[in-house]
């Protein structure tokens, strides 16, 4: 008997990417109908990684007839039954973990330190949702004289969930989850930059028993295959994950068909340092929330707002620490900051280099492109900016850091304030009372103080004005993919006003 050699995860990756990945509709491992295939590529050197199907209105048509003819059997099942299935999935992520990681990793140029914990991060999430299938229908008693009201929830229908490339694995799963345990079903549309942990997670729901049709899979870009399923009568809700301005985008495209959204989009989030924070602790954390995952991250703490006392020996100590950063291959265990996923992310980064000269910033570390091969840049920090300006307003998506000093705490939050966006900020202060008012002063959906980035499924996660509406987590998911009913159960035997008989009195009284 001759021994198979095993691939490792990487080799085994590259094997499985000679062939284009495929849709999954009804089960199915299908091509696109128009038999087209998008490219997609490695950060590390612009390479093709490989190719996918390039969905259109007519493939998210084909699945989202899927995901219409298994909602009811799906809705129907009993929440432990789909507790069960979603706890099979959760651990299929976890027996997968490192060859996910390993993907993730190389089609979006983070570094294989942070994707192993979002792999189990996933897991995480898929066991907190089954946790919740059954009680998830559960509603309030509400009684008043004479009637009995209360309220069930029951899903909303087949939704259509819209992921970016940042973290794909872990924000797919932060968004199907919720649904299946409502006993919703799905079509997923993943980001075209980043289209091969979709697949896997397709495999594996496939693997763990999830019926056919229940979650569908359609590559494709945004505004073919993207477009058509936020279009879909039969789509009842998008759940989507993404710019602000594509959020805008969606909510126009459904509005014909009046489709219920979710838009989780960008931050421009500060970390507020003042002079009596614990300064070694909030370095640590004012670093790691920029520079790690690439600084594409949602609620990345892009805006660092320091009060003057302290503000010159901080900036030295963080200046000292980001030019250390090590910067390198995604695979490598000891890399930092990996390459940027596209060569246009790299090109729009770079533009804020410019924009900081231009602005009469200074660019204390880093402010270039590292090499001619991939999409690296060196870790930057800019100091003497002012709110105005474009690096302190706008969302780079990059291991980019803007630095602003205050003076007051009114300074602090009209700065923390003034700009488009409010979805986390950050608050470093050993003043008890400063911390509480700070923050019911902040226009922010998610606010820490004296930590980094720390989630609690069940808490609500979302960001106000530019950065999104609605919130995630815990009975929040639930209450977007499910309809709330109200029954009003008549207990006095009462009878209604009566009309039209035949000798009745006049009526003086309406
Ligand atoms: P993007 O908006 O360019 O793309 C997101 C998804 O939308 C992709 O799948 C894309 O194909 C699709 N899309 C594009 N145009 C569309 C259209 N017209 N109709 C329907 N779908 C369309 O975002 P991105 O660049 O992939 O991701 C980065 C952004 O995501 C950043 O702004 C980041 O802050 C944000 N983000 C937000 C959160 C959050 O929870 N608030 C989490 C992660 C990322």
């Amino acid at each position: 008997m001759t021994t198979i050699p095993s691939l490792s995860p990487l080799d085994a990756l590259h094997d499985r990417l000679r062939e284009p990945l495929l849709h999954f509709i009804g089960g199915e491992w299908v091509a696109a109908q128009s038999g087209e295939t998008f490219d997609f590529h490695a950060p590390t050197d612009n390479r093709v990684l490989g190719r996918a199907a390039s969905g259109d209105a007519r493939d998210i048509d084909r699945a989202a007839q899927a995901a219409h003819a298994a909602f009811p059997a799906w809705k129907a099942l009993s929440g432990k039954k789909r507790r069960a299935l979603l706890y099979r999935v959760a651990d299929l992520i976890e027996a997968r973990a490192h060859d996910i990681a390993v993907a993730e990793s190389t089609d979006t140029g983070q570094p294989i330190r942070f994707m192993k914990s979002a792999a189990v991060r996933a897991a995480e999430n898929f066991r907190f949702f089954a946790d919740r299938a059954e009680a998830a229908q559960d509603g309030l008693s509400l009684p008043t004289e004479g009637f009995l009201n209360y309220t069930v929830r029951q899903p909303i229908g087949p939704v259509g969930v819209i992921t970016p490339w940042n973290t794909p694995f872990m924000l797919s799963s932060w968004k199907i989850a919720p649904a299946l345990a409502a006993g919703c079903t799905v079509v997923h549309k993943p980001a075209e930059w980043s289209p091969v942990t979709a697949t896997i997670l397709a495999e594996i729901l496939h693997e763990a028993g999830i019926p056919a049709g229940v979650v569908n899979l359609v590559h494709g870009l945004g505004e073919s295959a993207g477009k058509a399923l936020t279009e879909h009568p039969l789509i009842r809700a998008i759940a989507f994950i993404g710019e602000s301005r594509t959020g805008s985008l969606i909510q126009k495209q459904g509005a014909d068909t009046l489709k219920r959204v979710h838009l989780e989009l960008g931050g421009k989030n500060p970390i507020v340092v003042f002079d009596d924070a614990d300064l070694d602790r909030t370095l640590d954390a004012a670093i790691f929330m920029i520079y790690s995952l690439n600084g594409q991250r949602c609620t990345s703490s892009s805006r660092l707002l320091v009060q003057r006392g302290v503000h010159d020996a901080f900036v030295e100590g963080l200046a000292a620490r980001v030019a250390n950063i090590r910067v390198g291959d995604p695979l490598d265990p000891a890399t930092e900051v990996g390459p940027l996923i596209h060569p246009s992310q790299l090109a729009k980064v770079c533009s804020y280099f410019d924009a900081a000269r231009a602005d009469g910033a200074t660019i204390k570390v880093g402010g270039e492109r590292i090499g001619e091969t991939g999409n690296y840049v060196r870790p930057t920090l800019f100091t003497d900016a002012r709110n105005d300006m474009r690096i302190a307003q706008e969302e780079i998506f990059g291991p980019v850091l803007t630095v602003i000093p205050f003076d007051t705490d009114e300074d602090a939050l009209r700065l923390a304030n003034d700009v488009p966006y409010g979805l986390a900020a950050y608050l470093w202060t050993n003043d008890l009372t400063r911390a509480h008012t700070f923050a019911h002063g902040l226009d922010s959906g998610m606010i820490w103080v004296n930590s980094e980035n720390v989630r609690h499924l069940p808490t609500p996660f979302g960001g106000m004005k530019a950065s999104g509406i609605g919130r995630d987590g815990g009975d929040y998911s639930f209450d977007f993919y499910m309809e709330t009913k109200n029954v009003a159960i008549n207990l006095s035997g009462h009878r209604a006003q009566q009309l039209g008989l035949p000798s009745a009195p006049q009526n003086k009284e309406q």
